[in-house]
C-alpha cells in the first residue's frame, strides 16, 4: 500500500513505543518521515529500521515543550522534504501520583509535555499546512481523559488534547486540514511498563490484570494504535475531523 506517496510526516516522541510504530507504518506506506525525539541519537534506531526496510526517514532532535525547538524541527522538515503534510503529536510522559502527594513540578511537566506541546506543534505545523491547503493532524489523547486514579495531571492534559482537536478542526477545516485524536487504553510500551513498576508489579502481571478488565481479553500493541493513526492521516478518512477515536479493546 502506498497511500502516503509524496507525503511528508512528522512523528514526535518516535524513538520507541507507539511513535516508533507509527513512523515505521507511515514510511512503509510511502511517506518521508521526520522521526523526532528529545535527541537525534534517540531517534536514530527508528530511522535505521525505516531505511533498512527501504523507506525514507531522518532523525531530528526536538523537545516538544520548547517553542524554538519545535519551530526549528518544522523548518528542518520543510527544508529537507519540501512540505509538512502529516503531524502526529505523540510525545508524552506520565508522572503519576494521588492528588495529595502530587507536586507542582509533576503537574507542570505533564501538562507541558502532553498538552502545551500539542499547541506548539500544531501552531508551527499549521504554517506550511495552511500555505499548502493540505494537512492531517493526529494527536495522542488517552482513555485516561475520562478519569484515572493517580493521574490528575495526565487526565487533564489528555482531556485538553480532545479540546484542542475539536477546536482546531473548526479553525483549520477551511484550509483542508483534518484534525483528529486517538485515545488508547492499555498499550504495552515502556510507558506502561514503568507504570507497572511504580505500583509494584512486573509488566506481565500488570498486563494480565489490565487484560481481565478488557472485553477483548488482552492489552493492545503499538502497531494497533499506529494503524488507526495512519487511517486518520490518510485520504480514507478525508471527511473525518474533530474526532477522538478510542482504541481500548472495548474497555470502559
Ligand atoms: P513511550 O514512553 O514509550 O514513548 C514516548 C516517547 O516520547 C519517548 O521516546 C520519549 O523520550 C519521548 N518524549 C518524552 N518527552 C518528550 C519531549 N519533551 N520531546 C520529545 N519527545 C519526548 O510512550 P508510549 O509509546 O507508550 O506513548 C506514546 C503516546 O501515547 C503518549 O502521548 C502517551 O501519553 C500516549 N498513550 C499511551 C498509552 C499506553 O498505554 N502506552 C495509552 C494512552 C495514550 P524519552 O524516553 O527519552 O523520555
Amino acid at each position: 500500500m502506498n497511500r502516503f506517496t509524496d507525503r511528508v510526516a512528522v512523528v514526535t516522541g518516535a524513538a520507541q513505543g507507539i511513535g516508533a510504530a507509527t513512523a515505521r507504518l507511515l514510511a512503509a506506506q510511502g511517506a518521508s518521515v521526520v522521526v523526532a525525539d528529545l535527541t537525534a541519537e534517540r531517534a536514530a534506531g527508528t530511522v535505521d529500521s525505516i531505511t533498512g526496510a527501504g523507506g525514507t526517514a531522518v532523525a531530528v532532535g526536538c523537545d516538544v515543550t520548547d517553542a524554538d525547538s519545535v519551530t526549528e524541527m518544522v523548518t528542518r522538515t520543510t527544508e529537507t522534504y519540501g512540505s509538512l503534510d502529516i503531524l502526529v503529536n505523540n510525545a508524552g510522559i506520565t508522572r503519576d501520583n494521588l492528588l495529595y502527594k502530587m507536586g507542582r513540578a509533576d503537574w507542570d511537566a505533564v501538562i507541558s509535555t502532553n498538552l502545551t506541546s500539542i499547541f506548539l506543534c500544531c501552531q508551527a505545523a499549521a504554517v506550511p499546512m495552511v500555505a499548502a491547503k493540505y494537512g492531517k493532524i493526529v494527536s495522542l489523547s488517552s482513555r485516561s481523559a475520562l478519569g484515572n486514579r493517580g493521574q490528575v495531571n495526565y487526565a487533564a492534559a489528555k482531556a485538553g488534547v480532545q479540546g484542542i482537536t475539536a477546536t482546531l478542526a473548526i479553525e483549520l477545516g477551511r484550509y483542508n486540514i483534518n484534525v483528529n485524536a486517538v485515545a488508547p487504553g492499555y498499550i504495552a510500551t515502556a510507558m506502561t511498563d514503568a507504570t507497572a513498576a511504580r505500583v509494584g508489579f512486573d509488566p506481565a502481571e500488570y498486563q494480565k490484570l489490565a487484560s481481565e478488565q478488557t472485553p477483548l481479553g488482552r492489552v493492545g500493541r503499538p502497531e494497533e494504535v499506529a494503524s488507526v493513526i495512519a487511517f486518520l492521516a490518510s485520504e480514507d478518512a478525508s471527511y473525518v475531523s474533530g474526532q477522538t477515536l478510542y482504541i481500548n479493546g472495548g474497555a470502559r
